[in-house]
């Protein structure tokens, strides 16, 4: 047995935490305590990378506004890329009228691909105008433009450069660093695509947080650490609908349950405009596609009447000519089944949850879609409660992603989230139990080293087993890889000095090392310490942790003398085996049923029993180790030469 024989040997514990490497405050969760390095000016900028539009915010004397474009004129940017035949990349609104003219040098719903393989976007991929390339099921997707691949992240990553641009324009400095918002349910592929397309558009991506979290953060909901809520966002866009259910405490935002439709949104309720008026007017489906500026009159005019709608009873127009129109109760009635749709995942959401509607304490309205009054009472209906919409809900979002950046600037001393370790991080000791070597909170990069010992006669290996989390026992953490230190010189348990030393980088990379200090046989691994880990995880295991804390010190207290006992029973042992010529047969009778006797506690006593019976044992066998003592010294001298 040589896995994980490992015993916690000294305080030498040796802790470099490289200060002053970049300047945060760092907040200690525990007790609150601020620690402040020296501050630097930056400009960390949020971005809301959205389906249809996407925006750029930032935060100007403490208030979060939502940077226009270049003509000063609109913060939305229609995320939609045009490439036209000269080689020019034309973003945002220019690149809309190309939609209709120019479908297959066009992109739109980039969004939609991200971090996707082929074999996952089949079912869809008839729905857009544009390329996609079948290379093999496995891999990730790429756009066919001209006789050029891009990928979903480098496509993603020109809408960035243009927001980017935009905000340099308007904030007349580079932009270097964002906080980027992902739909709740994004998984890791999603996200990490995300931040790539940050990168390759020049940004040091900071955060990639979800957008219901930025839109909580933006009504101020989760600032305030001691409050705590559970929050609905509801988010209907141009073409994806989701709900989550968050529960915010002590600044962490947790995802209790999400639910939505990745084909329901605002441009449905132009389809239903549409049709209405193509019925209106005797259309068929075969001449609007026969004549694509028909088409796109129609939907555009329906998207106007839509939005007019918002806030007028009626609206009129023409199309080729003949005059239409369309009443709000006729829209109303029209979008009905398609809004009943969304309320249908809001009942499924907050039954994942295991929530009732009385639990919920803010509905918060998101995306342009929920500007439609009827969208905003059904809401407000299901969660018995006024649905909020005070904040502009195309720009909700990237606002709290700017609130969340200038958090991470260090500029709201209020707030945590910095650079700092999420999670502790430590190895498994024996009995299962978690050591941790770098604390959670800690300042990255940090590096802290500790000396460990066998458990076992003549252990010429041993595992290393890496673990990420709050809980006493590893079993219920987060294992992040093991290795194996071999090689070690066969010694007496206890004898062997084997350092452990956990290096955290400025990026989180954890590197770990392990030498054995006397023959000095060693090893070294490197971690991706977050890989693999989304901030929801992160907020589960920390929340787990806490709520877990009291019966997990219970468990580490019992382990931690299970512990100390077995190693008095083999040193006990040993004693009987080697001493046994000094004790009389009483005292060997009853020393080894006390041996016994804790050894049966060990298996199935209390911390208590246990700890009774070391002290037993100790008591009772205490004179035996001084007659020992006066034996080896007998024949020591004995054997010597006067
Ligand atoms: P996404 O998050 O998918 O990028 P947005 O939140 O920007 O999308 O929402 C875009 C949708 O909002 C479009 O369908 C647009 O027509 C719709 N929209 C914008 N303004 C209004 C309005 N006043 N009334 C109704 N719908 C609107
Ligand atoms: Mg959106």
């Amino acid at each position: 047995m040589w896995s994980c024989g490992l015993y916690r040997l000294d305080i030498t514990n040796k802790i470099h935490s490289h200060e002053g490497y970049m300047a945060k405050i760092s907040i200690n969760l525990k007790d609150g305590t601020v620690n402040k390095a020296e501050k630097q000016v930056t400009t960390i900028v949020g971005i809301d990378l959205g389906t249809t539009n996407s925006l750029i915010a930032f935060i100007k004397d403490g208030e979060p506004y939502a940077i226009k474009d270049q003509h000063g004129k609109h913060t939305l940017v229609p995320s939609i890329i045009h490439f036209d035949p000269k080689g020019d990349v034309i973003v945002g609104e220019a690149a809309k009228d190309h939609l209709v003219s120019n479908p297959e040098r066009t992109i739109y719903s980039i969004k939609r691909l991200m971090g996707k393989s082929f074999g996952d976007v089949d079912q869809f991929d008839s729905f857009l105008g544009y390329e996609i390339i079948d290379e093999d099921t496995e891999s990730l997707v790429k756009i066919k433009v001209d006789e050029t691949f891009y990928t979903p992240t480098e496509l993603s990553s020109k809408i960035l450069q243009k927001l980017k641009r935009n905000a340099e324009k308007e904030l007349k400095l580079e932009i270097q660093k964002a906080v980027i918002t992902v739909p709740a349910y994004f998984n890791d592929a999603q996200r990490q695509a995300t931040r790539d397309a940050g990168k390759l558009a020049g940004l040091d991506v900071l955060r990639i947080i979800n957008e219901p979290t930025a839109a909580s953060l933006a009504y101020g909901i989760g600032i305030n650490r001691e409050q705590s809520s559970v929050v609905a966002v509801y988010d209907l866009g141009g073409g994806t609908f989701d709900v989550s259910i968050l529960e915010i405490q002590s600044g962490i935002f947790e995802v209790l349950a999400t639910n939505g439709d990745t084909f329901l949104g605002g441009d449905d309720f132009d389809k239903v405009i549409v049709q209405h008026w193509m019925a209106a007017l005797d259309l068929t489906e075969q001449q609007i596609d026969a004549d694509k500026s028909l088409g796109q009159e129609l939907r555009t005019q329906a998207e106007e009447a839509k939005k007019q709608l918002s806030s007028k009873s009626v609206f009129e127009t023409t199309i080729s000519g003949k005059s239409v129109s369309i009443t709000k109760e006729t829209f109303q009635s029209l979008i009905k089944p398609l809004v009943q749709k969304s309320i249908t995942s809001c009942e499924r959401a907050l039954a994942d949850s295991t929530l009732s509607i009385s639990d919920i304490q803010e509905v918060i309205l998101v995306g342009g879609s929920t500007r439609v009054p009827y969208v905003i009472e059904q809401v407000s209906a299901f969660f018995n409660r006024p649905a909020k919409h005070q904040i502009n809900p195309d720009e909700v979002v990237a606002l709290g992603a700017a609130i969340q950046a200038d958090i991470l600037a260090g500029n709201r001393k209020d707030m945590l989230l910095l650079d700092i370790t999420p999670l502790s991080l430590g190895i498994e000791t024996i009995g299962g139990l978690m050591d941790v070597l770098i604390p959670r909170n800690s300042k990255i990069p940090s590096a802290l080293g500790r000396q460990y010992t066998t458990s076992v006669d003549g252990q010429t290996k041993l595992k290393v087993a890496v673990y990420q989390g709050e809980r006493n026992l590893v079993s219920d953490n987060r294992k992040l890889g093991e290795f194996v230190l071999s090689g070690i010189p066969p010694m007496a348990a206890g004898m062997p000095k084997i350092e452990i030393q956990f290096l955290i980088d400025a990026d989180g990379i954890l590197r770990v090392k392990a030498k054995e200090l006397r023959s000095e046989v060693n090893t070294e691994v490197e971690i991706k310490s977050t890989y693999g880990i989304s901030e929801e995880d992160m907020a589960r295991m920390l929340i787990d942790s806490l709520q877990h804390a009291e019966a997990d010190m219970q468990i580490k207290v019992l382990q931690e003398a299970k512990n100390e006992a077995n190693g008095i029973l083999l040193a006990s042992n040993k004693f009987l085996t080697q001493h046994r010529d000094i004790l009389t047969d009483d005292e060997f009778e009853q020393t080894t049923s006390l041996i016994q006797s804790l050894a049966t506690h060990v298996d199935s006593g209390t911390k208590d029993e246990i700890n009774a019976a070391m002290q037993t044992l100790n008591t009772y066998t205490a004179p035996f180790a001084e007659k020992a003592m006066d034996k080896t010294i007998k024949a020591a001298l004995s054997g010597k030469k006067i």
